[in-house]
């Protein structure tokens, strides 16, 4: 479950709630109750991991893909 940081700008606490990504943009209390808080750019990113791998994504650029540009279909 992702983590979110927030800020409350009634007494500038941070803190952070782990809720459901549907829900990350719903109201947060802050930790004293106060409602009037707004929600930081989280740290933790949705797409992590750096992981370099190229594996299958390489379909020639040439040839159209089909019958078109052979001749058959013309
Ligand atoms: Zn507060």
């Amino acid at each position: 479950m992702p983590r979110y940081d927030f800020r409350c700008r009634s007494c500038g606490a941070t803190f952070e709630l782990r809720r459901p990504m549907s829900q990350a943009n719903a109201p947060a209390l802050c930790p004293q109750g106060h409602e009037d808080t707004v929600k930081l750019l989280s740290t933790v990113a949705v797409t992590g991991t750096a992981s370099g791998g190229g594996a299958a994504a390489s379909a020639p650029a040439s040839g159209g893909g089909g019958c078109c540009g052979g001749g058959c279909c013309g």
